[in-house]
Order: structure tokens, then sequence, then C-alpha cells
């Protein structure tokens, strides 16, 4: 039976690589999806065949309730939403890999010292990722302050609680049967990670929900290496790596070190950086919005979170497709973290049919908006903010953003004078070459099509 197991555990594992390589394309993404869940039912369903497995009514009711949850909770959550359920999913990863390593240390029927270590690392850095998690959770929920929770003498303080945990993992090491210190070590661990995670602004959670991805990854891969489990090691070594690369784009598309995002408590001071803005905010009809985006050559198209908070893609393929059928250009133009997660302007445009060739990240078309008739911004905002180039006293300063303000004339739709994530004010909307269409994103597009249909 043991063959059995580790053969169907060697199939999971090349289907966890095969899931992952095909979630790096929007074509195949679903898919990927699909191969990698289909992977970990399997190596579930064939854990239940180790022979000594105890307590299986137990598990099987807590599988029970756990996929009742994910599926209504999966099922429920609005597409703005999806950051917070990122967190939390990750975290019970984390929290899986740190109660697994608690159940070995209580048990103490580890063999040798380095599988003890093997698990005290996992248990470590699981717990860290569970309850960081937990907190980036709450400040995206709004369960508590999305803002930087600061103290005086906060670093040395983390330094010593991570010490302490470090400390109390390494007597573990040599002490054996101390149900207490297994206790203590996970508390201590827990509240490293809380601790951790307050200091960092909203701003920068995504960043933070994927090193807690690549934590999760690595906890469960150390578990692995303890309970000698491949389809553990390789699954928790895979998203450890994914979660790691993934990191360091969303930090360089900030323009920020994971060091600066982890103890820079970015976006304390948020509402009070930038200079002052000149000119004036210019409103424009829908019928001259729509006349001049009929009569453009090239029209790029820049969506942002109000996009999604609006749903306006399906009304925004439909324009694409009617400008096209009358000759215009149309290109879309993503920025790295426009929205509130990664791939979330790819994720909607891909649900409404716009094709993939139509979009292009910010390296790619950065240079075209210099001739370009019309940027027409949909309900984006601080991906569009000139001060990130020009103003060092803004607390964007530095993040790369796409050129917007370069196009000829810029056509601008939200719905009043609201401030983006960042919470500052937009130059581009002041300038002499931008137009405010102001009203949701998604009747706002509606009228563009009705009056584009009649031009
Ligand atoms: P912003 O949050 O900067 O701006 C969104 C704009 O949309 C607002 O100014 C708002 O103005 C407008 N808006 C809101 N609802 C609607 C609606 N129904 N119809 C029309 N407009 C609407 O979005 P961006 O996408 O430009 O930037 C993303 C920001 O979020 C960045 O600062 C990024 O760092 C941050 N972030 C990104 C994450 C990611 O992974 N992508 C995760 C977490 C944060 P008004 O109220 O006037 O309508």
């Amino acid at each position: 039976m043991e063959h059995f197991i580790q053969a169907v555990y060697f199939v999971t594992v090349i289907l966890f690589i095969l899931g992952l390589k095909r979630m790096s394309s929007p074509l195949t993404a679903r898919s990927g999806i699909t191969w990698a869940g289909v992977a970990m039912g399997l190596a579930v369903v064939v854990t239940m065949l180790w022979p000594d497995l105890h307590n299986i009514g137990l598990i099987l009711t807590a599988i029970f309730i756990g996929a009742v949850l994910a599926w209504i909770s999966g099922r429920r959550v609005a597409m703005t939403d999806m950051p917070q359920m990122v967190a939390i999913y990750n975290g019970m990863g984390g929290g899986a890999a740190a109660a697994i390593a608690a159940v070995e240390l209580l048990r103490g029927e580890l063999d040798g010292t380095g599988l003890i270590a093997l698990s005290v690392a996992g248990g470590l850095i699981g717990a860290v990722a569970f309850s960081g998690s937990m907190i980036a959770f709450a400040k995206l929920q709004g369960l508590i302050s999305g803002r930087p929770i600061t103290f005086p003498a906060q670093q040395p303080f983390n330094l010593v609680v991570l010490v302490v945990a470090l400390v109390f993992g390494a007597a573990l090491l040599v002490v054996e049967d101390s149900t207490a210190l297994v206790l203590a070590f996970f508390l201590v661990a827990l509240a490293f990670g809380v601790l951790m995670t307050l200091p960092i602004g909203g701003a920068d959670m995504p960043v933070v929900i994927s090193l807690y991805n690549a934590l999760t990854g690595m906890a469960v891969g150390f578990e692995g290496f303890a309970l000698g489990n491949a389809a553990m090691i390789v699954a928790g070594t895979v998203v450890g790596a994914a979660g790691t690369l993934l990191t360091q784009l969303m930090a360089k598309a900030m323009n920020r070190s994971l060091g600066n995002v982890l103890f820079g408590a970015f976006g304390k001071e948020a509402a009070a950086g930038g200079g002052e803005i000149h000119g004036s905010l210019k409103p424009i009809e829908v019928e001259d919005a729509a006349i001049m985006l009929r009569y453009a050559g090239r029209v790029i198209i820049v969506p942002g979170y109000g996009m999604a908070v609006a749903q306006a893609q399906h009304k925004i393929r439909e324009m694409m497709d009617l400008l096209e059928a009358k000759g215009v250009e149309v290109k879309f133009a993503i920025h790295p973290v426009a929205g509130r997660m990664p791939g979330h302007m790819n994720v909607l445009l891909a649900e409404a049919g716009v094709p993939y060739d139509h979009l292009f990240d910010l390296e790619e078309i950065n240079a075209e908006f210099a001739n370009t008739d019309v940027a027409l911004v949909i309900g984006a905002n601080d991906v569009v903010n000139p001060v990130a180039r020009s103003d060092p006293s803004s607390p964007i300063y530095g993040m790369p953003i796409l050129n917007v303000d370069q196009a000829r004339n810029v056509l601008v739709i939200k719905r009043g004078h609201g401030a983006g994530f960042a919470g500052i004010e937009n130059e581009l909307f002041y300038k002499d070459n931008s137009r405010m269409l102001y009203g949701d994103a998604q009747s706002m597009v509606n009228e563009l099509v009705q009056h584009l249909k009649q031009l």
C-alpha cells in the first residue's frame, strides 16, 4: 500500500508543477487551477489510505466543514474582496503546517535532532505566516485600521520577541516532553507574526500577503521533510519559490525594497505628503467624450480599482468592439498594482472576453502614450499620478506609473473627487489635456456606448 501511496504522491507532484506552469498565462490559467486542485484532492484521498491512520471520523468531519466553508466563501466573495480571501487562505496553510509541527513536537516521536529542527523551523514559519495573514486580513477587511500601527522602540521590541521564539525553538531540540515549552514556543511565534504585520500599511499588504504565501510554502516543505511526505515537500517548495518571486515582483512594481515594506511603516504620513497642484478640474459632456473617442486613431484604456468596484468590464468590452468596428485602434494599459490584487485587471477583462493580445504591461506600453490620441482612465488614480515621478515628498514617489499625462487627450471616468488608495490628490486630473467624466464607471461607459452607436 505504501508504494501505491508514494506513486500517487508522485503523480500529484507532477500535476502541481504542470498546474503552476499553466497558471503563467491567462489563456491556460483556469485549467492550471483545476489541475492543481485535482492534485490536491488526490493527495488528500490517498493520504486517507495510510494503514496506521487514526481518528478517521474526526478527519472526515474537519474535511467536510472546511470544504463547505471554502465552497460557500469562494462562491460568494466579491472580486473586490479577493485580497482578504487570499490572505485568509494563505494563513490557513501556514496554520496547518504549524499545527502539524505542534502535534509532532507534542508526540515526541520524531527520530533525531535533525527532524525535530525541521519541525521547529516549519512550526515557527507557519505560525508567523498564520497570525501575520490574519492581521493582513483584518486590515484589508477594515476590521482594524489599514494604516501602520506603531509604538516606540517597535523594531527592537519585535527583534527581542523573535529572538525569544528562536531560543524556545532551540530549547525544543534538547528538552524532551515539555508541553509547556511547546506552547510557549508557538505563543511567542504567533505573537511575532502579529507584531511584524501591525506596522505595515494597507498599501503594502499585497507584498506582505505574497511574502506570507512564500513562508507558508516553506513551512509546508519543512514539515514534509519532518514527516517524510514527498507531496508536501514538493508542493511546499513550489509555493515557496512562486511566492518569493511574486513578492519580489510586487515590491519592484511599487519601487520599494522588501526591507522598506516590512520595516518602513509606509503610509503613516500618506495624507500629509504632496506638493501644490496647479490647474483646474475640467468636466466634459458624455456626447463630446464619445465624439473624441470615435474620431481618435488610437485609444489606450487604463482600468483601475474603480472598474472593479463598478463591474464595468463588460461594458468596456462592448465599447472596445464598437470603436474597433469604426477603425479605432484600442489597447489596454495594465499597471502591475492596479486594483487591489496582483492580476486584478487581467482577470476582470479576461472574464469580459477582452482578447489577451489587447492587454499591455507598463513597460510595453508606456512609450506609446505620447503617440496616443485619447487615454481613457476608468477608475484608476494612483497608478496614473504624475507626482510619483516629480514630487519626492509624495508617499508614492518612485512608484513606476503609466505615463497617461503624455497622451494628446486624457479622459478620466470617476464618480467625484475621491482619492485613490494612497489618499492623495492626482496632478493628472488638473492638467490642460485632461477632461473629467463624472459618474459610476459602468453607467458612464454605458452612456458612451449609446452615443458611439449613433456616431
Ligand atoms: P486607486 O485606488 O488609486 O483609485 C481608484 C479610483 O476609482 C478612486 O479615485 C475612485 O474615485 C474611483 N472609483 C471608485 N469607485 C468607482 C466607481 N464605481 N466608478 C468609477 N470610479 C470609481 O486605484 P488604482 O487601481 O489606480 O491603484 C491601486 C492602488 O491600490 C495603488 O495605490 C496600489 O498600491 C494599491 N493596492 C494595490 C493592490 C494590488 O495588489 N493591486 C493591493 C492593495 C493596494 P471616486 O471615489 O471619485 O469615484
